[in-house]
């Protein structure tokens, strides 16, 4: 037995792997990378909806996206709303007074 260079998919486990992840690192086979984005398919699942950069950290309360830091602002302690919401006047930062 001498030296496996081939490694298998670290995601279904079946094919060689081809690809990796620049997010997580996993080496993934064709099937589970996403060429274009460059990362594998469970981040690419995670990854901000917005900017598709960076991994999403929450939700924007607004239109559901899931966001990464960047994109999204945080509103209250538990709620985010992403920054095209409220460029767009979705939601305003501060509430209106009298
Ligand atoms: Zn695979
Ligand atoms: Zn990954
Ligand atoms: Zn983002
Ligand atoms: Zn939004």
């Amino acid at each position: 037995m001498t030296a496996k260079d081939k490694k298998l998919c670290e995601i279904c486990g079946l094919k060689p792997a081809e690809y990796v992840c620049r997010v997580c690192g996993r080496r993934v086979c064709r099937d589970d990378y996403d060429v274009e984005k460059g990362v594998c398919s469970v981040c690419r699942d995670t990854m901000c909806e917005i900017c598709g950069r960076y991994p999403a950290i929450s939700y924007c309360m607004v239109c559901g996206r899931i966001g990464c830091e960047d994109c999204l602002i945080q509103v209250t302690p538990v709620s985010y709303v992403c920054k095209e919401c409220i460029r767009r006047g979705f939601y305003r930062l501060e509430l209106r007074r009298r």
